[in-house]
């Protein structure tokens, strides 16, 4: 799995805050370490605009997105 996961930001409708939850997407390190410090958005290897998470905190049965999964 790749270093550093990002997932999609809810939208205006949705509660932020609960917990991880999928789809999640692969983000390349030098793009997504800088964002883990900055919290800013980035676009995942699929293209998707998500937020950086530390693998770590990431359920170990969440799947990735296909694109992201099968991508590289
Ligand atoms: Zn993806």
């Amino acid at each position: 799995m790749a270093n550093l996961i990002g997932r999609a930001r809810r939208t205006a409708q949705d509660p932020v805050g609960d917990k991880l939850a999928g789809p999640l997407h692969a983000v390349d390190p030098a793009v997504g370490r800088p964002a883990l410090q900055s919290h800013e958005d980035v676009s995942a290897l699929c293209g998707t605009h998500v937020q950086v998470v530390p693998v770590e905190d990431v359920p170990d049965d969440t799947g990735l997105c296909p694109a992201c999964q099968y991508g590289d």
